[in-house]
């Protein structure tokens, strides 16, 4: 049995809220709502969906203040970066309702002698989001929009931690009258979420989460024959060539890193460093780091803000001590904060990672930089590849044609070139290997779960 959805300030270690676990009667009753909705939906106009998806951004570009800082409170963002968050969403509401109605037309195909037939993009029923604390606001909408506009009903199973941003989102999906049924956020126990897997109206699992948790429900989907996208881990390689701008690098890498206070998949995790750069990025990225003032998320001055739970902080300590312990050579030092009250980790930089470290192939969540250095780019590629992950990653160099080249060397599902990872509507955000299947964002998130059904003529 599951213990109640608590949301813990990581700033001031209060619990701020605290709701029950579902009862079977509200499991029940969301299910059954949400099956009206999807065939009730069934055929009518996509674009009235859109004016709805419309409607939820204006209103979330209306409570802007109250939902960065419920993000906030509950996960330690800094207020800041919890606003981004929020505009991400109006941007992904945005996107979908001006460009998806098109997406969803009728594409046609030829076959035989010249005989006709379309592919049609239905929808296919529920779909189980189960999404992680790190982007509490903007990781539902990216399941939620193209969904809601493909005629399928999102039940959301959120993490705990958040779970006042769960709450604050189902409010805005009634008053932007999304429709009963279309939208429902339960507090789920996880054998909850067994049991909705294993219901014959629920027919798509969206995950993101870690690689354990993401295997996991995948088996348990599969078992059901409900079909699964994983968005999990990422250890992303960071190349910086050595004709690079390396004063740009340096700033972008410790930006990107730091963001979220470490806590993003597509953070640069590993940064790789051609030889003849290698200490003048090291240089640059200790002075980028001396900078950082620690403190309230909500104090707009702070730049660095705590980690989003006790586990959170525990864990990255153990990590820490146990890539020291095996070899790792520590460059800049940090560590948990003693003297601070919230859970606040300052950065530390590894370097000499080598493969037999236990925490060589392992993601740090939160503000660690791993600093490789290779003697030429075929090193560089092959250590950037040597991961259990795939998610995506960042290659630097003045040379566009050439850092191009090296993009598609590495075994991931998206590469950036001069700019760090980031989430853009308008591309498909996803990876292979354990950072998951299945893709969100873009047209292909839109398809993910649709049923693509062919009407031959
Ligand atoms: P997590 O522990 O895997 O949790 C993710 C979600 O799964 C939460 O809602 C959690 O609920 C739920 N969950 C955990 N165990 C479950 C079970 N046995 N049955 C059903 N649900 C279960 O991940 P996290 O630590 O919160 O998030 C960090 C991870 O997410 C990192 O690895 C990060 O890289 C990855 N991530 C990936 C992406 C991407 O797009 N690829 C984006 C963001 C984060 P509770 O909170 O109730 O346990």
């Amino acid at each position: 049995m599951m213990m109640a959805y608590t949301v813990t300030n990581p700033y001031t270690k209060e619990v701020i809220a605290s709701y029950e676990v579902a009862s079977q009667a509200e499991v029940d009753q969301a299910l059954q709502r949400a099956q009206a909705y999807y065939l009730a939906t069934k055929g009518q106009p996509v674009e009235k969906r859109a004016q709805k998806l419309l409607k939820l951004a204006d209103l979330m570009e209306e409570r802007k203040e109250q939902l960065a800082k419920t993000a906030s409170l509950s996960m330690g963002k800094l207020i800041g970066q919890a606003r981004s968050e929020v505009d991400l969403c109006l941007e992904i509401l945005r996107y979908y309702a001006a460009r998806g109605p098109q997406m969803l037309r009728a594409k046609p195909y030829l076959y035989g002698a010249r005989q006709e037939a379309f592919l049609h993009y239905e929808a296919s029923g529920i779909v189980l989001a189960v999404e992680p604390w790190n982007f509490p606001h903007s990781q539902v909408i990216r399941v939620l929009a193209p969904n809601y506009l493909l005629g399928n009903p999102v039940i959301l199973k959120h993490a705990g931690q958040v779970a006042t941003c769960a709450q604050a989102l189902e409010e805005l999906a009634v008053e932007a009258d999304l429709g009963t049924g279309a939208f429902k956020n339960l507090f789920l126990s996880y054998q909850q979420v067994d049991n909705l897997l294993a219901d014959r109206r629920v027919s798509g699992l969206a995950v993101t989460g870690s690689s354990q948790v993401g295997k996991m429900l995948a088996g348990k989907a599969a078992a059901n024959l409900v079909k699964s996208s994983l968005e999990l881990g990422g250890n992303d390689a960071f190349l910086v060539l050595a004709d690079a701008d390396v004063k740009k690098a340096a700033h972008d890498a410790a930006r990107a890193r730091l963001r979220n206070s470490g806590q993003v998949c597509t953070a640069p995790k590993r940064l790789i460093l051609a030889k003849e750069i290698a200490t003048e990025f090291c240089d640059l990225l200790k002075k980028e780091l001396a900078q950082l003032k620690l403190g309230n998320p909500l104090d707009e001055a702070t730049t660095l803000a705590p980690l989003a739970s006790e586990v959170a902080l525990t864990n990255l300590t153990k990590q820490v001590t146990a890539a020291c312990e095996n070899g790792a050579q520590v460059l800049v030092e940090g560590g948990p904060v003693a003297e601070m009250a919230g859970y606040f980790f300052k950065p530390v930089v590894l370097r000499g990672l080598t493969p037999d470290n236990p925490m060589y192939d392992q993601e740090f969540f939160g503000p660690v930089f791993q600093i490789y250095q290779a003697q030429d780019e075929a090193e560089m590629v092959t250590i950037a590849n040597e991961s259990q992950y795939g998610l995506a990653g960042a290659v630097y160099s003045q040379d566009k044609v050439h850092a191009d080249e090296l993009a598609q060397k590495l075994s991931t599902g998206q590469v950036f070139i001069n700019q760090p990872a980031t989430s853009h509507p308008e591309l498909p955000f996803g990876g292979v290997k354990n950072s998951g299947y299945g893709r969100e964002l873009s047209d292909l998130g839109l398809y993910e779960f649709a049923n693509c059904k062919i009407i031959a003529w």
